[in-house]
Parts: structure tokens; C-alpha cells; sequence
């Protein structure tokens, strides 16, 4: 029997009383759809803080209860005061984060879903690593000079997003020949690995502390996935070098003798994080983006600690979400359900940062 999704109106009372007066509001970009789509199927109403540009876009979707536009998203810090006269829970998404600065996140009062003190440990890479070590994870070498370097290396700047203005070097005379186009910029040198980039979407719940896999995918990204398409011996003399600039995600499933180390590896960064940042650590979605080499290793490249794009190809669901739920049941809406069962427990405050409490 396939379970259908009970329509707000028909749901109980103690349902509608939960989640009826609230909104679950995020910022106009990344995932804001699926998260407010989410939203409104577990019975919250949603609210979009739009730019410009995205205010129509926002409203034309049904499920979006409200749309407030801001001239730039970088000005949310001056919306707070307003919203947090209302009973608004934000979901933070990887635009929130870019867009607000690390001290306005801290800042902000309005209740918030997750916990900002994992923050700190995302944003800094030699933090990321020590987090990642110390779950016992294959994590890529890295050389802090280019004389170090013995191997073919990719050069991340810091504050990059999606892959833009990364560089691949074959070894040091490389990196000594483009130190140039590096010189006042700040980067790491890491090796190169070898394999398929794989993004694993998981979702921890502080509820009933059970761990989650939602969906995974990889990045489609130019020009590296295209390289293969021209032979190598064509390439020679055409000076291509490759780019990481990410424009689009394809769904991808892992072969499930490999499924229980991609489970263990989210127990162990969300075990960990309890360890660093608080009893509460990291929960709700998170996304750990790995290479797995030709023997069946995974690398880890990094965490996203919060919902990440990848997610969006799955708004009704995945193979996975539907082993567990037997439902479309997308990150977003994942997110909205973990926030219902902590208002029917009268448990919201286990959701939410320690800073944002609700009395
Ligand atoms: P975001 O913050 O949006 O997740 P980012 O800018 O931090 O992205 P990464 O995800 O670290 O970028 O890397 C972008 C791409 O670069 C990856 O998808 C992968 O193709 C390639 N890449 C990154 N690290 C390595 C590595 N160590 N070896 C091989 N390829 C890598």
C-alpha cells in the first residue's frame, strides 16, 4: 500500500497546533525551494527573503505563504529585528552562510535549526582536517610549500565557491611556473586523488539520534568532466588546463557493498563533532563530498554541515529517503519533519541553537 501525504487540513489537531503557527523562512536562493516545499507539506507556513531579481520567481510558487524582498541579501542582518517578532524558525542553507558573515550568523537571534558552533570547525580548513582526522578519515595530503611537493596537486583558494579558481599541478616545476597568478592569494596545496567525486547527503537527527542517508550525487563540473571527450593525444599543444567550476549535479547511487563504510563515516564525523563543538554537535543535513580511489577508498575532500545543492535533485525523494519513508520525503522536508516531531515532543529547543532558544 503506498502511504499518501495527509493534506494539512485533515491532519489531527495536536498536528495543526504544532506546526500551524509557525514559519519556516530561509533566504531566496540554493535550496530555498525544496526547504520551504518541505515546509508547507509538513504543515508550516513559509516565508522567502528575496532579492530583487528573485522576488517574482518566489512568488510564483503556491507553497510560498510569503515573499519579503531585500535589495541585497547581504542586508538580511537588517530584516532581524522584524522577524524575530514573529514565531519564525530559520533553515540556514549554504547561501545563508555565504551571504552573512560568521559573526552575523552568531548574531542573529531569530531560532535557528542546527548548531552555529559547527560553524567555526566548516569555515576553517586546517579545523575541517583536524575534524575529519580525528574520525579516523582518509583525508588528502597536503604540502605546505611547492618545493613539497611530490605528486600531482590541486590548489584550492581560501573563500572559493564550487570549484572556482582552482588549479591542477602536475608537480613543483608546475607550481613554480604559475606562482605568479598565486602570489597574494591564500591557498592550499592538496593531492590530487585519483577517482570519482561522490557527494553523500546525510541527515543526523538530535531527536532520536538515528543517522540518516538522504541521497547522494556528483558535480557536473567545466571543464574537467569534459577533458574525456577529446582524446589526450588531441590535447597536446591545445594548452586546456583543467577547471572545477561546478554547473550541475547528477543523481548517482553507491554500490551497497559500499554502503555500510558510507554510513560508519557519517557516525563517526557526527560522533566527533559532539566531541568538538558541543554536546549537541553537528545534526539535521549535512554532506560529506568524497573521491573514491580505485580500490574502494574514500577520500574526504570536505564537510558541508548544513543542506547542500546536490540535494536539490531529490525534491521528491530518493531511492534512499524512500527506504526509510516510503514517501517522498526530500533533505527540506526532512528538515520541516525533524522541527514537527520536536514541537510534538515539545522538544524544539533540541533543534535549535543553543543561542536562539524559545521559552
Ligand atoms: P563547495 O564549498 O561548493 O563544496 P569548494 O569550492 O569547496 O566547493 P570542493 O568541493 O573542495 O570545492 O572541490 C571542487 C572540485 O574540485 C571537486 O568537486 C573535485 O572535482 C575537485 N577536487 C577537490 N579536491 C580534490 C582532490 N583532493 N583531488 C581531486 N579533485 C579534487
Amino acid at each position: 500500500m503506498t502511504m499518501m501525504v495527509q493534506p494539512f487540513l485533515q491532519r489531527s489537531t495536536s498536528e495543526r497546533d504544532s506546526s500551524e503557527f509557525y514559519t519556516i523562512a530561509t533566504l531566496g536562493s540554493h535550496s530555498a525551494l525544496q526547504i520551504l516545499k518541505g515546509a508547507r507539506d509538513e504543515g508550516f507556513k513559509t516565508l522567502a527573503i528575496a532579492a530583487p531579481d528573485t522576488e517574482r520567481l518566489y512568488k510564483s510558487f503556491g507553497f510560498i505563504d510569503e515573499v519579503i524582498t531585500i535589495q541585497k541579501y547581504s542586508e538580511f542582518m537588517g530584516l532581524v529585528p522584524e522577524l524575530e517578532k514573529r514565531k519564525i524558525i530559520i533553515v540556514p542553507h549554504g547561501s545563508f552562510v555565504a551571504y552573512l558573515s560568521l559573526d552575523d550568523h552568531k548574531k542573529m537571534s531569530i531560532p535557528y535549526f542546527g548548531n552555529k558552533a559547527v560553524l567555526d570547525w566548516e569555515a576553517s580548513r586546517e579545523l575541517q582536517r583536524q575534524w575529519l582526522t580525528r574520525a579516523g578519515l582518509k583525508v588528502p595530503r597536503q604540502f605546505r610549500t611547492g618545493a613539497e611537493i611530490d605528486r600531482p596537486v590541486i590548489v584550492k583558494l581560501y573563500g572559493a565557491q564550487g570549484g572556482k579558481g582552482y588549479m591542477f599541478l602536475r608537480h613543483s616545476q608546475d607550481f613554480d611556473e604559475r606562482a605568479g597568478l598565486l602570489a597574494r592569494q591564500d591557498y592550499i596545496l592538496q593531492e590530487y586523488v585519483i577517482g570519482v567525486p561522490f557527494y553523500i547527503h546525510y541527515f543526523y537527527s538530535p531527536l532520536t539520534g538515528k543517522l540518516e542517508i538522504m541521497s547522494m550525487d556528483r558535480r557536473y563540473e567545466t571543464n574537467v568532466d569534459s577533458l574525456g571527450r577529446i582524446p589526450s593525444r588531441a590535447q597536446e599543444g591545445m594548452d586546456i588546463d583543467p577547471s572545477y567550476v561546478v554547473v550541475g549535479n547528477s543523481p548517482l547511487s553507491l554500490r551497497e557493498s559500499m554502503l555500510a563504510e558510507a554510513y560508519r563515516m557519517g557516525e563517526d564525523v557526527v560522533r566527533v563533532s559532539q566531541e568538538i563543538c558541543g554536546p549537541k554537535g553537528l545534526f539535521g543535513a549535512f554532506c560529506i563530498e568524497t573521491i573514491i580511489t580505485p580500490d574502494a577508498q574514500f577520500y574526504i575532500m570536505e564537510v558541508s554541515a548544513r543542506i547542500v545543492a546536490g540535494t536539490n535533485l531529490f525534491i521528491d525523494g530518493s531511492p534512499y529517503s524512500y527506504l526509510n519513508y516510503s514517501e517522498p520525503m526530500s533533505t527540506g522536508r526532512r528538515i520541516a519533519r525533524e522541527i514537527k516531531n520536536a514541537l510534538l515532543s515539545n522538544s524544539l529547543n533540541t533543534v535549535l541553537d543553543d543561542s536562539t532558544q524559545v521559552s
